[in-house]
């Protein structure tokens, strides 16, 4: 069935909603083998986003580690992060389907402002969802948003954050499907979302085949990204399903893996959820007893959900991709380590993929790719604070 990975997947949405889903699917159909709309990506993604980003051979680091590791570096995409691949392709599609009106959810204000980046540049109006208490502790992103002229709506419902304004923006979908496209920011959600953000950000796979074959002349033997909802996993590990390359998505184990009625203590979702349904999917989620989501934790911002991407869920139980969590402490390590060793600070997110090689370089073999996700000037308050002692 289309729009099932095995399991998972699936359109679990309100009827009322079918019909702008149906539009969606057609839109991208048609739009994803038009010849101008490819040429029209290409030159933003080149142009505008800086693609293609460098596959860097991290010398000194593999010295360090006894193993060859290239970072794909995502981090230098306009924007310091791989959102844009998804953000750029979906508002051309948007504006391809006529729409004049695009919604986006947000958490920590990153996807938020990838949309905003992608809306100000085509010329389209965008408005962004946002929890409250996210609200509150982004203020930066939130002024970067309304800069690039995009509208932040608070989100006062549930737990004011990430979650709930993905169900606002569902909400405001439902009733204005007519001129408004629903930007979804990962490989989460109903049909046909997780397969249009994966074949957006697969281009991020796609070069780095091209790049390891040309200076390596072999496929690595390991590549490892770090997992949301899983856009930047999926996007570099898409293009070597097929191949003979393991495969890993590291999730965020937070301050540790305790797990009580009211909230994660972590956001692994893969390693540790059960099958439920969240945002219009059947994929694995962080629940308790009654099915009722938990509220994640993580350092990273951008790693802080319930859920992950059907396809990954599926990806993870037929035993193609493996599965590891980093925690708080760890990843903050990494996050110096490449720092000083490389002249790079990466995100906090990506930090959790560079720990895990960090920690385990000898089981994943010679030649390791890392997805360096996005970059850590986002991150630098935050662990300027925790270098104080404060909470974070
Ligand atoms: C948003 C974000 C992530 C997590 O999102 P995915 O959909 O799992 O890729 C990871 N890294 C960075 C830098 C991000 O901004």
């Amino acid at each position: 069935m289309k729009g099932k990975f095995g399991r998972y997947g699936g359109q679990f949405v309100p009827e009322i909603l079918m019909p702008a889903i149906e539009e969606l699917i057609e839109g991208y159909e048609r739009y994803k083998a038009d010849q101008k709309f490819t040429k029209e990506l290409n030159f933003y993604s080149r142009e505008f986003a800086g693609r293609p980003t460098p596959l860097y051979h991290a010398k000194r680091l593999s010295e360090a580690y006894g193993a060859k590791i290239y970072l794909k570096r995502e981090d230098l995409v306009h924007g310091g992060a791989h959102k844009l691949n998804n953000t750029l392709g979906q508002a051309l599609l948007a504006k391809y389907m006529g729409k004049e009106r695009i919604i986006a959810e947000t958490g920590a204000g990153q996807h938020g402002t990838a949309t905003a980046m992608a809306g100000a540049m085509l010329g389209i109006k965008i408005e962004v969802y946002m929890g409250s208490k996210d609200m509150e502790r982004q203020r930066m992103n939130v002024y970067r948003m309304e800069l690039l002229g995009a509208k932040v709506i608070p989100v006062e419902s549930g737990s004011k954050t990430l979650k709930d304004a993905i169900n606002e923006a569902l909400r405001d979908w439902v009733s204005n499907v007519e001129d408004t496209y629903y930007l979804i920011g990962s490989i989460v959600g109903p049909h046909p979302y997780p397969e249009i953000v994966r074949d957006f950000q697969s281009v991020i796979g796609k070069e780095t085949k091209e790049q390891i074959l040309k200076c390596e002349k072999r496929l690595p033997d390991s590549i490892v990204a770090c997992t949301g909802g899983g856009s930047n996993s999926i996007g570099i590990f898409y293009p070597f399903i097929e191949d003979d390359v393991k495969l890993f998505a590291i999730e965020a184990g937070g301050e540790s893996l305790k797990k009580t009625d009211k909230v994660a203590y972590h956001s692994a979702s893969l390693c540790q959820g059960e099958e439920g349904i969240l945002h219009g999917a059947r994929t694995k989620i962080l629940q308790n007893e009654y099915g009722q989501i938990l509220e994640s934790h993580s350092i990273a911002a951008g790693l802080d959900y319930s859920g992950v991407g059907p396809e990954l869920s599926h990806l993870s139980e037929i035993g193609r991709i493996n599965s590891g969590n980093i925690c708080d402490n760890d990843a903050l390590e990494a996050f110096y380590e490449l720092s000083r060793k490389k002249g790079i600070i990466p995100a906090l997110e990506s930090s959790h993929a560079v720990s895990y090689v960090l920690k385990h370089a000898k089981e994943l073999g010679d030649l390791i790719v890392i997805n360096l996700s996005g970059r850590g000037d986002k991150d630098v308050e935050i662990v300027a604070r925790l270098n104080r002692g404060d909470k974070a």
